[in-house]
């Protein structure tokens, strides 16, 4: 039985002022009806202050990190480690996200050594895939879709990847107010698992979460959750709102 799962992706917003008094306000209207697994993904400067407010209000919410690089420690100007992250109380990481791809140009290998060094160190990572409009308009979605799913898991071992979960976000999905049907959202859950079956048989299969991500707001998350590979959501604008939030996570 696969526990629901709502992450919020904050992206860059939030000052660590801003995120301790966002939070604190979380924990006061907070309730999770659905006995969800629920993270937050700060930015890096805000990480250690939401994990303090988290800690002290012994709140059942899960600190995520939006991402990080591949390397232990070393001269890498500007970058954070996973060994930072986990020293901090960090749970989980966002890898892959689309605004990654496309303005950071991450490529499927890049994606794949920070899925490794996530596993190493002992986090869980959220990998994203999703396929721009155009290449769902050319009818090839679920082709890259699933050969994203294949590079970026290359080598991963069997022990690990039950700490996977995974978030189709379709691109043009992303922040646009377009929300992929419920129906073409879950038949790519549905290839995705397919997929994982192929690769890691069917008990792995099952048990890995995929979430759906890409405009998910408080009117359309009960049905997104109703579908049958759908276990959860990665949500951007909609987590920076204190009510829509709760509202999501107790779809
Ligand atoms: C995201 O950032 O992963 C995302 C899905 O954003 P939004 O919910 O705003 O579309």
């Amino acid at each position: 039985m696969r526990k629901p799962f709502i992450a919020g992706n904050w992206k860059m917003n939030m000052t660590h002022l801003e995120a301790i008094k966002f939070i604190g306000d979380v924990e006061y209207k907070y309730e999770n009806k659905n006995d969800c697994e629920v993270c937050v993904c700060p930015p890096f400067t805000a990480l250690r202050s939401v994990k303090n407010i988290i800690d002290s209000n012994a709140l059942d919410i899960k600190l995520g990190a939006q991402n990080m690089y591949y390397e232990e420690a070393g001269a890498f100007t500007g970058e954070i480690s996973p060994l930072m992250l986990k020293s901090i109380g960090v749970d989980y990481v966002i890898v892959g996200h689309s605004e990654r791809r496309e303005i950071f140009k991450e490529t499927n290998k890049i994606v794949n050594k920070k899925v490794k060094a996530v596993f190493v160190i002992g986090l869980k990572p959220i990998m994203c895939i999703g396929e721009s409009l155009s290449i769902r308009e050319s009818g090839n979605a679920e082709d890259f879709v699933l050969g994203q799913l294949v590079e970026c898991l290359s080598g991963i071992e069997e022990k690990d990847i039950i700490n996977l979960t995974l978030a189709y976000e379709p691109i043009w999905a992303i922040g646009t107010g377009k929300t992929a049907t419920s129906k073409d959202a879950n038949d790519m859950c549905s290839a995705i698992r397919g997929k994982l079956e192929n690769l890691f048989g069917k008990d792995i299969s099952e048990e890995i979460r995929i979430q759906y991500g890409g405009s998910v707001k408080p009117f359309n998350i009960s049905e997104l959750m109703s579908m049958t590979d759908i276990d959860g959501a990665l949500v951007g604008g909609a987590s920076l709102k204190v009510d829509d939030f709760i509202a999501i996570v107790n779809y």
